[in-house]
């Protein structure tokens, strides 16, 4: 036989929608990221997640709405107050305005992240969310990324318009940053207290983590019923303390992106499985949430990621095309077909 009997188990399994418990996330991320069952894996992981939506892939945009230099001090981010360079800046109304109606332009865009740092002033982020949900199309869910919060927080950003967050407890969280992980997950149960969805990742992954490190970080999501969720490799930002690990490849992440998928599949409402940043491989391998970014970025030393790492839209629409997604589904779920023709009429090609 090409490969192990237990293997076609946990696949067929998941296929049933029982999901891959620690053990069977530890014993995938065991084989090699280019072997038989590593590809076995990916190809389930995509079938899985695509069949339960149609076969659509969602894009969201992320804008950074201010930067300063961040005392959570994370190792990996390039606002980290003792190794960044970035200066405190806050968006103005009109470049707020310009960069929504850009991502907004062809109304494909599902949600949109307003980013902002760990300390985060409240009055400031509860105006930019105002303002926000101005301007977007009302096809477009709009949320939050901020730092660490109690409930009250939520309960405003909730009443000004956001309807989920993006919270994570980092691989190494309080080693590698300031921040406890207590906190952060305390956070997450905030955000759901004061009705808010939670999405959440495994990140910020490298080439030194355990695969037990990785398993553990993908289930504190999962335990908390986090039904949108992700992988994301740390990025080696020049100038970061962690930049000297190195980053993990995109076939290695392709393979955590599946894990994750089949780990997530117990929630039924799991239609979307995110990887930061955007490559092929992760698209064929359980992911099917594109982010295109604007504005300040952990991951980027320029103040404006767009002009850098960051993807424009008719760059995640052309990758969703090539990965062989059929449509792209809008914040209230009507669905776009995903062809040639769209792609020359919102000029992305
Ligand atoms: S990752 Fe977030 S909390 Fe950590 S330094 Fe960067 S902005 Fe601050």
């Amino acid at each position: 036989m090409l490969y192990d009997k237990k293997v076609v188990n946990i696949l067929e399994r998941a296929k049933a929608g029982i999901p891959l418990s620690k053990d069977d996330c530890i014993y995938f991320l065991n084989f090699d990221e280019y072997t038989i069952e590593a590809s076995l894996m990916r190809s389930v992981a995509s079938q899985i997640i695509r069949e339960r939506n149609e076969n659509s892939g969602i894009i969201i945009g992320q804008i950074g709405v201010e930067t300063d230099q961040c005392p959570g001090n994370c190792k990996f981010c390039s606002f980290g107050e003792d190794h960044t360079s970035f200066q405190k800046w806050r968006i103005s109304d009109e470049d707020l305005e310009f960069k929504i109606n850009d991502f907004c332009k062809h109304d494909d865009l599902y949600g949109l992240y307003l980013m902002a740092m760990h300390n985060y002033n409240l009055d400031f982020y509860l105006e930019t969310v105002k303002k926000s949900r101005k301007v977007l199309p009302k096809s477009t869910q709009l949320w939050a990324n901020v730092g660490d919060s109690p409930l009250e927080n939520f309960q405003e950003i909730k009443k000004a318009g956001i309807s989920a967050i993006y919270h994570v407890c980092r691989i190494g969280e309080g080693e590698y940053t300031n921040l406890k992980p207590e906190n952060r997950i305390q956070t997450m149960k905030n955000a759901l207290d004061a009705g808010l969805e939670v999405y959440t990742c495994c990140e910020p992954i490298g080439p030194e983590h355990s695969i037990e490190e990785i398993v553990e970080n993908i289930f504190i999501g999962i335990d908390l019923n986090c039904y949108q969720h992700a992988a994301m490799r740390r990025v080696a930002v020049p100038g970061s303390p962690l930049a000297k690990y190195g980053q993990i490849t995109e076939l290695r992440l392709s393979q955590i992106v599946a894990v994750v998928a089949l780990a997530s599949i117990a929630m039924s409402n799991t239609k979307y499985i995110g990887v930061h940043e955007p490559n092929e491989l992760s698209y064929i391998s359980g992911a099917n949430i594109i982010t295109a970014e604007s504005g300040s970025n952990p991951r980027d030393t320029k103040e404006d990621t767009s002009k850098n790492r960051g993807f424009d839209m008719s760059t995640c629409r052309k990758m969703l095309y090539e990965c062989g997604f059929d449509k792209i589904k809008r914040g209230d779920e009507t669905t776009i077909d995903l062809n040639l023709d769209y792609l020359y009429k919102t000029e992305s090609l």
